[in-house]
């Protein structure tokens, strides 16, 4: 028999009465595989996020990363997930194998998939190979217990096969690099996206620098209406100055912002219902918008 489906939203994060915009923090490539780097980067964060600081994590979820065996039969890595949705974190479905098997179709695209990212999974999908592969991983999640509400493309890349297929399967919402947009309502949020790419020197270096600068930016009272997503991939777990970067952000965006998971951040700033009675959504009291 099937595990109890859990709820995705923190009710605590119902209250935001606050003038400036909340900020979500999001795991991307979370794995069987990448479970250890993904334990030792959220250790590094752990005196900002739940339980100790007041930070949910948004998980998101590859069923079977790259031609692995369905999430089911990982006891530790779902006894490990089941664990921090009790603390108010959430599951999003990200993709289903992670990789880009679709040829490239000339010059833009290659240098989308192959140059930006070669795991661009739901690029190029037809609707019904889209409503295939989020079926397949949906039903996977549920069979761990985990419910998901969003959905986010490897690299952000969603075709517009994708986007019908989401809009049919009753997806809350999906994200791109900038935007976070509500399917139910059609409507997006414009939605900063901090993230580092570390496979390279000069890459580590550019996202230090990068990073270190779009923060300032989101800090000047001007921009107190841009929500902010800070995008971690379990790979930064590996380099020191990635790790110190993403603790520092941490501590200074909590410091400023109300903290919430990503569909939370979806439902605040769209306005519209959630659809859980679980949640005491004060949507009204929602200010930043
Ligand atoms: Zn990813």
């Amino acid at each position: 028999m099937n595990s109890p489906v859990h709820s995705n939203a923190n009710p605590q994060a119902g209250l935001l009465a606050c003038s400036r915009a909340p900020a979500a923090l999001v795991l991307h490539d979370v794995a069987p595989r990448t479970h250890a780097r993904c334990m030792a980067l959220l250790g590094a964060l752990a005196p900002m996020i739940t339980p100790h600081g007041p930070m949910p994590v948004t998980l998101l979820v590859v069923p079977r990363y790259h031609g692995d065996s369905p999430l089911a039969e990982h006891r530790q890595f779902r006894a490990w997930l089941d664990s921090r949705l009790a603390l108010g974190d959430e599951v999003v479905l990200h993709g289903y194998h992670h990789a880009d098997n679709q040829p490239v179709t000339g010059p833009v695209d290659w240098v989308r998939r192959r140059i930006y990212t070669t795991e661009g999974e739901f690029a190029r999908l037809d609707t019904p190979t889209a409503l295939h592969l989020l079926t397949q991983g949906r039903d996977e999640l549920t069979a761990c217990g985990w419910a998901a509400r969003g959905f986010v493309a490897p690299a952000w890349l969603t075709s517009c096969g994708t986007q019908e297929a989401l809009a049919q399967l009753g997806f809350d919402w999906y994200a791109t690099r900038t935007g976070l947009i509500d399917l139910r309502i059609n409507h997006e949020t414009a939605a900063t996206s901090l993230v580092w790419s570390v496979r390279a020197a000069w890459r580590r270096q550019l996202s230090k620098i990068y990073n270190e600068r779009l923060l300032r930016q989101l800090f000047n009272p001007a921009r107190q209406n841009t929500p902010i997503r800070l995008g971690l991939h379990p790979v930064d777990a590996d380099w020191p100055q990635a790790v110190l970067f993403w603790q520092n952000a941490l501590a200074a965006v909590v410091a400023e912002r109300p903290a919430v998971t990503k569909s939370r951040l979806v439902w605040s700033s769209s306005g519209a219902s959630n659809g859980e009675a679980s949640i005491p959504a004060p949507l009204s009291a929602v200010t930043w918008r």
